[in-house]
């Protein structure tokens, strides 16, 4: 008996979960999901059997045949994993799980009336990535161990639902549906309530799971995308007309990559706290309403949540210490869909941001190099807690470096075989790389393999991009440094990206009052870009400008997306002495916690204690 993967109790003597059948009933009162969770096993098993979950109060555990209670215990609560739910079986091939979600789940974000858009009904959503699925219902949380499901979701009629599933039907609610439920059928059934049923064919990883319920309106964009959000027209409008290119970008992708496997590639936008950028659920994206821009860029996000469908949906990391074959394949495969889409210049310009970052996680995790690694151990390790660049910039630096080495038709060669070869599997490092060895004989002489996977740091072979723009945006960030400003024809044509790469290439700390003229000649500390916005407030926090303190609080509270959190709060609590901004820090955030995902609270949480 040994456990599979660091971050799950899934045992590898037992049989693997294939299919999950639930049934939900949501209370928006409580922040309460009445559950119950049908696994089917891929063969009958005797003897215990360990499932995941995390803060789900289990009611009974019973026979699907006969409903007769089968014995299982709960484990105490590990701080990473949650408890190991021990169920014993006698020759069984399915088990049912009754249950209720807490409010402390970790995957929902249950949000009232007036923390959303039109602020007249609730929502609840989910982000499950890394390890949260287990807070929705009982599984094997881990990548290796591939679903499919059926879900039939109970809510108020005045309300919709959508999957990263394809959906079935919107119905009224059965009789005798919800009498094994924690609820009971008669609230199953009451005046007011449906049922949305969806399924979900394609066996996936459990950190793919996904919904949201809420007031939701749509607009079709294209043949197989449809774009959702809360039903304000104004959103809907702008989310329409940002992603209108999205079909251009998936007939990229299957150029590059092969067949689109999932049917329909739609959108959802959420509201502000979602925690990440873009989440890649399969068949419907997750996205922040951050990247809502009005000028298309928000594509990019759209490009990279897309390439996701091929690389880390098709394929998947078996467990988080692989994670860079995930994040490393899509950032390579986002950067090719945005140099067809958008052009070299643009794409260069990206390769330039991340290069950028990739080096700011080298002393992010000066104290602990592990983590530049490409595959990490993370034994007794929180994912969410050593989240970076490195998996996305330095994975993408080493396909690239691959990409050079052998010509770009060769490479691209390589890339359709290994999709097609691993389509629907979860790999590691090593069948990687036995697989690149194979079909690229001799690599290993030509490049260190062991270094690039193995090694920390940035290996010496990595690349910095050439392009026009991004040299001279270098450059004119280097004379800021020695007094110059940018002159308004030097910036005419600037969008978000050029003016996020600028900021990021000025010194950490600079004099406040060049940090003041350059906000009063160009207005980065109101830019309607959050990229921007939050590069300059990073800088003038760091540089001692406490004028900002009050648009910093407005950011903070306005969004919940980790990108902007994490480095706010980190510039302003972390080093010694500032005493003032930890107080204004703890109190922003004590102001704002509620508004942000369970995950993020997390974040934010362990920064404060890591410099408090
Ligand atoms: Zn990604």
């Amino acid at each position: 008996m040994a456990p599979i993967d660091p971050h799950s109790f899934t045992d590898s003597t037992h049989p693997l979960t294939t299919h999950i059948h639930l049934s939900f009933y949501f209370d928006f009162p409580s922040s309460t999901i009445h559950s119950s969770a049908l696994l089917s096993l891929s063969s009958p098993h005797s003897g215990p059997l360990f499932l995941d979950i995390r803060s789900l109060t289990v009611h009974s555990v019973l026979d699907p045949q006969t409903r007769n209670p089968l014995p299982y215990s709960l484990s105490e609560p590990d701080p990473i994993k949650g408890q190991n739910l021990v169920v014993s079986l006698s020759n069984h091939s399915s088990v049912l799980v009754v249950y209720s979600t807490t409010p402390a789940s970790s995957a929902l974000q249950w949000l009232n009336p007036p923390q959303t858009f039109n602020k007249t009904s609730p929502f609840v959503y989910t982000q499950c990535q890394s390890i949260h699925a287990r807070a929705v219902f009982p599984c094997q949380d881990t990548p290796a161990a591939r679903i499919c499901y059926s879900a039939r979701m109970n809510i108020p009629r005045q309300l919709s639902a959508v999957m990263s599933a394809r959906h079935v039907d919107r119905r009224p609610p059965v009789a005798g549906e919800g009498a094994a439920l924690p609820c009971g059928d008669a609230l199953w059934c009451a005046e007011g309530r449906l049922v949305e049923e969806f399924v979900m064919e394609q066996p996936i990883p459990p950190y793919l799971f996904a919904f949201a319920v809420g007031e939701l309106g749509s607009r079709d964009v294209g043949p197989r995308t449809r774009v959702y959000s809360e039903s304000a027209p104004a959103v809907l409008e702008a989310a329409a007309a940002e992603f209108a290119g999205t079909e251009d970008m998936i007939r990229q992708g299957e150029r590059l990559f092969g067949d689109y496997e999932w049917e329909r590639f739609d959108l959802l936008v959420l509201p502000p706290s979602f925690p990440y950028g873009g989440m890649e659920n399969p068949r419907m994206v997750f996205l922040t309403p951050t990247v809502i821009k009005g000028n298309a860029s928000g594509a990019q996000v759209v490009a990279h949540e897309l390439a996701h469908s091929w690389t880390g949906n098709l394929i998947t990391n078996k467990t988080n210490e692989h994670f860079w074959l995930n994040e490393g394949f899509t950032t390579y495969a986002e950067r090719r869909i945005v140099e067809v889409v958008q052009g070299e210049e643009r794409a260069a310009l990206n390769i330039g941001i991340g290069w950028r970052g990739l080096n700011e996680e080298m002393e992010r995790f000066s104290d602990n190099m592990e983590f530049t690694k490409l595959k990490t151990k993370q034994e007794g390790v929180d994912p969410d807690d050593v989240y970076s660049q490195v998996p996305y910039e330095k994975g993408f630096q080493f396909l690239w470096r691959i990409e050079r080495e052998v010509g770009r038709p060769v490479f691209d060669e390589f890339l359709k075989k290994y999709i097609a070869t691993f389509k629907f599997k979860s790999i590691d490092t090593e069948m990687f790389l036995e697989f690149l060895k194979t079909n690229i004989p001799g690599i290993e002489t030509k490049i260190d393999l062991v270094l690039w996977t193995e090694g920390t740091g940035i290996p010496p072979d990595a690349f910095e991009p050439i392009s026009n723009i991004y040299t001279k945006i270098v450059t004119l960030a280097n004379e800021f440094k020695a007094g110059r400003m940018p002159g308004e024809d030097e910036v005419a044509d600037w969008q978000g990206q050029e003016w996020e790469l600028y900021l990021e290439n000025l010194p950490k700390s600079v004099e406040a009052s060049q940090i003041l003229a350059l906000d009063a000649r160009y207005r980065l500390s109101e830019s309607k870009d959050y990229e921007v916005k939050v590069a300059f407030l990073q800088l003038a926090i760091s540089s001692g400008c406490s004028q900002y303190h009050g648009e910093v609080e407005r950011t903070l509270k306005e969004v919940g997306r980790m990108k902007y959190l994490r480095p706010l709060y980190t510039a302003l609590v972390q080093g010694n002495g500032r005493q003032e901004e930890k107080i204004f820090a703890k109190r922003v955030f004590a102001e704002a916690r509620d508004c942000y995902h369970p995950i993020a609270q997390g974040v934010v949480e362990s920064i404060f204690s890591k410099h408090m």
